[in-house]
């Protein structure tokens, strides 16, 4: 609606957050004749040369700026609120915790074509339908092109058709799509999603629940508002079954649920779980979607009409109509952490939430971070423990593999090369996991010592093979092999180190009737690579699994009996305090796909320390035990959760004008340090260069969440003001997970 200014009638102003990285607000005229604007309302207005999204957050203000000096606004996008009240006050919450600008965070918190000011209306978005041809024809002319058949049967049933995300959700690929389109059975048309209510209605039977399943459930269906439930099961314990019947209960009261799962978490599996024992309206929020779907998913959260939402890490900020409960599916997993620009924590909010909407909120884990474990054992969660596997699977063995002085192939011993090819024989699966990807980790001269090092980081090149090309894991910047020594002209070039491209290599060459599938970034960069390799896995089309931490994840490969971890010994020597942990819970993860049906499975740890501590109480006690060692120890060195942190990061093309600008933080932080925080000293980054940056960091700390905040709250406008400001790039993070 756009405002004609009008001079006879008194003037309103109004405040509103824009999207920039500032605390600020900025004071707009609001000319009479506008009746009704609410608080939360979307406006357009004038800033600078340009015309800027903002949000209206305070209405009838008393301007410190001379009102000759206010522009009016350009536009008023809606007149009512955008968000509910409680989303409303968790961004609100989190601008304060994170000490992020408030229109910054709404800005994030909303789908793309509302931050660009479109309207909060559904538009079209395409489906794939059957054509009268394709509803009227015998399906058993299709049992040749049995994809096909499914897809057509798929869309008979739907009205009008299904989405690009739909299809996904039920695992439909466009070739089966373009199949059909060929003989005229299916089209792709454009269409508005209808509003619609849903009634609640089970598609599938439930299990019968063992006895601590049982507890579970019944624990959170008798949550009366809040609660927080930390639901700590070994793998394959069955959690899942236990969120699907507590998600029934809700449901079964016409309120809907929000899942929040790992980024690499949502897959057509995981939604098919849901899909198929609920007959409600499910939408899916994650990076596979475009701008519109992601749009009408929203919407239909927001009004009600979806009944489940499962969604990545931002879709802890969708609006519900009748919120039910939240889940959050391996809970301890990292991608929960936003790593870049506004930098919060979904876990975190998603209780912040749940106190809001007084619902409670499930954390789901077989490793829970110790964060939520301290949290659980202080009291404020109740700790719901599955300590059996659920259905007929039994754990797996394990074994630590001592690898010193042994002669290793492709970083596999004799001993795991032994065991693979049991398996291999009796018709298995193994799964080997390596962390680094790409074929070696530097490529060196064997003449001087050269090693081949990215220009713009602190950091060798990462060699890849077929094609070869030398690649930065840190930037990103790729060059050609060279042939010959930058330093020494010697062509004598040698790889040092193993990635996951040379293992399967050896692999190959060691075991060549059995294919391999390689699961890495690289091998999954293109769009539904990943969903068509996990496929054929499950259809045993592949006898070894090789990959990257991608692999440890959720996915579940019932054949698989033996896993082995090739080389973890950089984690037990790492810098960072986390490293422990995180090597526990990957360690964990990994065993855990290993014997998740009938089949018995074995966990191989390989390393050159098989007698580190850390190993030891892990192989021979568990993560429980583990977890609660390295709480013990994070007290007695007063680090995380038991004391609180935030680190400034800074980074710049100048040396000089980063080490100045940090500097002067750390003076400011000191000066402003009236709460007996620790303010440590300004450091380099530990890496200390990275895409032709210069890096810098400062890390605050304090025994007492207030006094750190308050220290925040003081600091961060000080350093917005500082004359360099603008000239290095800088960033706040409020419980950092690593000092990256
Ligand atoms: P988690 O999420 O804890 O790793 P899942 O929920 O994936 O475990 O369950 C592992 C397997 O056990 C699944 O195949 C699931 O169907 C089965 N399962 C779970 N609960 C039961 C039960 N009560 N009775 C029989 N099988 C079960
Ligand atoms: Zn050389
Ligand atoms: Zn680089």
């Amino acid at each position: 609606m756009p405002i004609f200014p009008n001079k006879l009638c008194p003037v309103k102003i109004v405040r509103v957050a824009l999207a920039i990285p500032l605390l600020k607000y900025f004071d707009y005229l609001l000319p009479g004749g506008v009746s009704a604007l609410e608080v939360g309302s979307r406006v357009k207005v004038p800033f600078g040369n340009s015309q800027r999204i903002a949000v209206v957050v305070e209405l009838d203000v008393h301007s410190e700026v001379p009102q000759d000096k206010l522009r009016p606004l350009t536009e008023i996008l809606e007149p009512e609120a955008l968000l509910p009240n409680s989303i409303w006050k968790l961004l609100r919450w989190a601008s304060d915790y994170y000490h992020y600008g408030f229109g910054e965070v709404f800005s994030q918190a909303i789908p793309a074509p509302l931050r660009r000011g479109e309207p909060a209306r559904p538009s079209p978005i395409s489906y794939w339908q059957a054509t009268e041809q394709g509803r009227a024809c015998d399906l058993n002319d299709l049992k040749r092109a049995v994809k096909q058949q499914i897809a057509l049967n798929a869309l008979r049933h739907a009205n009008p058709g299904l989405t690009n995300a739909e299809l996904r959700l039920q695992d439909i690929a466009n070739a089966a799509l373009q199949g059909l389109a060929k003989k005229d059975l299916a089209e792709q048309v454009e269409h508005t999603p209808q509003t619609g209510q849903w009634h609640y209605q089970q598609s599938e039977d439930e299990l019968r629940l063992n006895t601590e399943q049982a507890l579970a459930v019944a624990a959170i269906n008798n949550a009366d508002g809040f609660q927080g439930f930390l639901l700590e099961g070994i793998t394959g314990s069955g959690k899942t079954e236990v969120y699907l019947q507590a998600i029934a209960n809700v449901l079964q009261q016409g309120k809907q649920v929000l899942v929040l799962v790992p980024e690499i978490g949502l897959t057509p599996q995981t939604l098919q779980r849901f899909a198929k024992r609920f007959a409600v309206p499910i939408v899916a929020l994650h990076s596979g979607l475009n701008d519109n779907e992601r749009l009408s998913a929203w919407l239909q959260a927001r009004s009600g009409e979806a009944a489940i939402v499962i969604g990545t890490r931002s879709a802890v900020f969708t609006p519900l109509k009748h919120p039910g409960l939240i889940v959050i599916d391996e809970e301890h997993d990292s991608s929960f952490k936003q790593q870049d620009s506004f930098r919060y924590h979904a876990r975190d909010l998603a209780l912040v939430r749940g106190k809001l909407e007084q619902t409670p909120v499930i954390l789901g884990s077989a490793t829970p971070c110790l964060e939520t474990l301290q949290n659980a054992l202080a009291g404020r969660f109740s700790h719901l423990e599955l300590k059996q596997r659920a259905g007929r699977a039994s754990l797996a063995k394990q074994t630590l593999v001592d690898i010193r002085q042994q002669p290793l192939q492709g970083g596999m011993s004799p001993l795991l090369l032994k065991r693979i090819k049991q398996e291999l024989k009796a018709s298995n699966q193994v799964m080997l996991f390596l962390n680094r990807r790409g074929y070696a980790p530097a490529l060196l001269c064997h003449e001087c010592g050269t090693v081949c090092e990215c220009a713009r980081c602190d950091a060798y090149y990462t060699l890849h093979q077929n094609p070869s090309y030398l690649a930065c894991h840190h930037c990103g910047s790729q060059r050609p092999v060279p042939h010959q020594c930058e330093s020494c002209g010697s062509t004598n070039l040698v790889t040092t180190g193993l990635g996951t491209e040379q293992v399967q290599d050896t692999l190959e060459q060691l075991f060549p009737d059995y294919p391999v599938a390689r699961i890495d970034r690289d091998s999954t960069r293109r769009k539904g690579s990943l969903e068509a390799l996990l496929d054929k896995i499950n259809q045993q089309k592949y006898s070894i699994l090789l990959g990257t931490q991608m692999l440890a994840k959720g996915h579940h490969f019932p054949k698989v009996t033996l896993v082995a971890l090739l080389d973890i010994d950089h984690a037990l020597f790492s810098s960072d305090f986390r490293a422990a942990e995180k090597l526990a819970q990957l360690y964990v993860q990994v065993a855990g796909r290993a014997g998740r049906a009938e089949l018995a499975g074995e966990v191989m740890l390989q390393s050159h320390h098989p007698e580190h501590e850390l190993l030891q109480d892990l192989v021979n006690n568990g993560y429980q035990h583990f977890a609660r060692f390295a709480l013990n120890e994070r007290q007695q060195t007063q680090l995380p959760p038991f004391n609180y942190q935030a680190l400034l990061r800074f980074e710049a093309p100048q040396a000089n004008a980063v080490n100045a600008f940090a500097e002067q933080c750390y003076q400011q932080a000191l000066q402003l340090n009236q709460f007996g925080c620790w303010v440590f000293p300004a450091t380099e980054a530990p890496q200390p260069r990275r895409a032709g940056k210069y890096r810098m960091q400062l890390l605050l700390q304090a025994e007492q969440r207030r006094a750190l905040h308050q220290l925040l709250a003081r600091l961060r406008p000080q350093i917005d003001q500082l004359p360099s400001a603008n000239r290095v790039r800088w960033s706040l993070d409020v419980d950092p997970q690593d000092m990256l």
